[in-house]
């Protein structure tokens, strides 16, 4: 439903929310993002085990509405450390929304 072809995103068991803001209702859907990077995205080191989980990092997009209603994705995304530069960066997502 969100034209998205990321095969790494994971939807929550209970992934969709209904809210009311400002007298006006909207959708949240709550999802992972989450993978194994195959190289580093700051020094491109081939992963060969340097990079390792490190947390995980909020973010919120809005989305196209759905059945007419305002809708919000909330992605939590995998923060990933590399060993050889030292270096975070967070897991990217391929979707169509951005
Ligand atoms: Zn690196």
């Amino acid at each position: 439903m969100l034209g998205s072809t990321d095969e790494n995103i994971f939807f929550e068991e209970e992934w969709l929310d209904t809210l009311e803001e400002q007298g006006i209702r909207a959708n949240l859907i709550h999802a992972k993002l989450s993978y194994i990077p195959s190289h580093c995205r700051k020094c491109g080191i081939k992963n060969e085990g340097q990079i390792i989980k490190n947390g995980s990092h909020k973010t919120k997009v809005q989305l196209l509405p759905f059945r007419a209603t305002k809708t919000e994705l909330c992605l939590v995304r995998t923060r990933f450390y590399c060993k050889e530069c030292q270096s975070t960066f967070n897991a990217q997502a391929n979707l169509m929304v951005y």
